[in-house]
């Protein structure tokens, strides 16, 4: 992955830890920390983030699917902490059929189970819903991270699960409301997942585009990140490229757009 992350000329890269749709959980190894800066100072990397498996539901109400959920994301945060990874991201979850609250309720109790048990410090960042029924909105995560009350949770930017889940960014004011929104989140922003959109606003679908290629434009994501005040956190691009991923030739055209954030963030 570090040899791919070079190719791409990434500053940050995202990955798994085990396959992210079973719940084997059978880390790879990790290198020694000698072997590991070395290569991560030969692929020009300087941050890495793991994302937790899809399978993770930490707002659910049955009772044995949460049992597995904290505990794969437990094993996550301890193999992401032997990567010296800066954080590890998760969905909020949901609840299918049930209201907003008893899915809130639930997810404030898992994080808490999880964070409780977890003796490792690295961050634990969680990204913005899709669906229009719960945590999709920034104020939603500031909520969840003001209820748990722990120095280790982060926030998750996803500009196309924003699109997905109702708020278009290519309108000035419904962007200057998202703007406030992720502003009063200060820094527990950690990191933006910059994705296109191939699905229509408020499709409620989680569904990638390359950036510009898709129904927002790079030009309402660029204003996005450009608006909100913080420019420390990270950036990663979730896209789809021509099927393997992001190309070196989107990373450095969305790096020139968000040249005006400086150095803060990272891509
Ligand atoms: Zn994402």
């Amino acid at each position: 992955m570090f040899v791919r992350a070079r190719e791409v000329a990434a500053s940050v890269l995202q990955c798994f830890v085990g396959s992210p749709r079973t719940w084997r959980f059978e880390p790879p190894t990790p290198p020694g920390p000698e072997e590991l800066a070395a290569m991560r100072r030969a692929s020009g990397v300087e941050a890495l983030v793991v994302h937790a498996s899809y399978l993770i539901n930490l707002a659910t109400s049955d009772d044995a699917l949460r049992r597995r959920s904290e505990a794969l994301l437990g094993a996550t945060l301890e193999a992401a902490s032997a990567l010296g990874a800066a954080g590890v991201v998760v969905h909020v979850g949901a609840q299918r059929g049930a209201d907003p609250t008893s899915a809130r309720v639930a997810l404030v109790a898992t994080i808490r189970r999880v964070l409780a048990r977890s003796h490792v410090a690295v961050p634990l960042i969680l990204e913005n819903s899709a669906s229009a029924l719960f945590g999709q909105r920034p104020r939603d995560l500031g909520a969840i991270v003001d209820e748990v009350r722990d120095e280790r949770l982060g926030v998750c930017i996803d500009t196309q699960h924003l699109f997905a889940a109702g708020i278009d960014l290519r309108d000035d004011r419904a962007r200057t409301e998202l703007v406030r929104e992720i502003d009063e989140l200060g820094p527990l922003l950690a990191l933006w997942h910059v994705n296109d959109s191939a699905s229509p606003c408020g499709s409620r679908r989680d569904h990638h585009a390359n950036v510009g290629h898709g129904e927002i434009g790079q030009a309402a994501i660029v204003a996005l990140m450009s608006e909100v005040g913080r420019t420390e956190a990270d950036a990663v691009l979730e896209v789809p490229g021509d099927g393997g991923g992001p190309r070196l030739d989107y990373v450095l055209a969305l790096r020139a757009a968000l040249g005006s954030l400086g150095d803060g963030t990272r891509l």
